[in-house]
């Protein structure tokens, strides 16, 4: 249950040692040397020290538990991290930087920066994750097309398009997303959804044991033939699902990602840099892989988002070079 008047959103101590005791349950580790043998760390109590500060007695170096997370060097207070990272956690269609800046008292820069900081540690470790799909498995494969491109791009009108809805692609910007039936999500955002992109991501994400299901578009047909199987659904002849042998062939759950996505981007974000989709991308999947039916409540998943800040440090300067937009 979400408490508000729990002390971990009002007191930058209490809320330290909540990611204390996510991140190190066994004592504190150095994070300079790895160093994790208790008796060779020792928490400094002096008055001038600011709390949680320990030192590591193999290499000699300070730490606290914010060194090397996403909340490293911020002025911001960690209750407030701690805060922010709850309500994206459990925002089913995210929560904006304006709704961030006003119920933290931050300013709507800080706010932005933070939110930024919060989608990085959301972001997936594919190669420690897995693959999606294996032996026996449905892994459902789509793209869509959404927002305004910035390269001015706009793909040539041309005849005979799959059907109609693709028409939207015109000057839009592409995703391609992976969904294992009843498992998790991966989505890309790719320069243009071709035959050999969509290949690329398919080989390195789902292994060949898997059955592949698509709609009928012709950029999924000859990655198709490397797949167990592929089936698909005619959506240009109103077909959605299909029975075949026990099979039900349908792409709703990936479409179904797709849906809550857009509704997120244009009802909450409403502005969002080409350069930054990709940590959007990344929220959003880090949601759904955690999703209620899944069994993970909004605690849970905000413990994760807070397990997940480790190791992916983003600097303001690395943010500012993609443009503050
Ligand atoms: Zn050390």
């Amino acid at each position: 249950m979400f408490d508000l008047t729990n002390e971990i959103y009002h007191d930058a101590n209490k809320a330290r040692e909540h990611l204390e005791a996510i991140h190190w349950p066994n004592g504190p580790i150095c994070p300079h040397c790895g160093n994790c043998d208790t008796t060779r760390i020792v928490k400094l109590m002096g008055k001038s020290t600011r709390p949680g500060v320990y030192k590591c007695n193999e290499c000699r170096e300070p730490f606290t538990v914010t060194v090397g997370t996403v909340f490293e060097r911020s002025k911001i207070g960690l209750h407030k991290w701690v805060l922010a990272t709850h309500l994206m956690a459990s925002s089913k269609k995210g929560i904006s930087a304006h709704q961030l800046h006003r119920m933290l008292g931050i300013t709507y820069k800080s706010a932005w920066f933070m939110a930024h900081r919060i989608r990085e540690a959301m972001k997936e470790d594919n190669q420690s994750s897995g693959p999606l799909g294996g032996e026996g498995k449905i892994v459902e494969a789509d793209e869509t097309y959404f927002g305004k491109r910035e390269d001015g791009y706009v793909s040539p009108a041309r005849k005979g398009r799959p059907y109609k809805s693709k028409k939207a692609a015109i000057g839009k910007r592409a995703v391609v997303a992976l969904v294992e039936r009843g498992g998790k999500v991966r989505m890309f955002h790719v320069k243009h959804a071709t035959k050999d992109a969509v290949r690329d991501i398919l080989v390195c994400n789902v292994p060949r044991d898997t059955i592949l299901y698509t709609d009928e578009s012709r950029i999924y047909t000859a990655t198709g033939k490397e797949y167990a199987d592929h089936q698909t659904t005619k959506h240009s002849a109103g077909e959605y699902v299909r029975y075949d042998r026990g099979m039900v062939i349908h792409t709703n759950t990936v479409e179904n990602v797709f849906s809550v996505f857009k509704r997120g981007m244009i009802g909450v974000y409403q502005h969002c840099g080409e350069a930054h989709l990709h940590r959007y991308l990344a929220e959003f999947g880090f949601r759904y892989n955690r999703r209620t039916a899944l069994k993970v409540s909004d605690a849970e998943r905000a413990e994760q988002l807070l397990a997940g800040a480790r190791d992916k440090r983003l600097t303001y300067r690395r943010i500012n070079e993609a443009s503050y937009a």
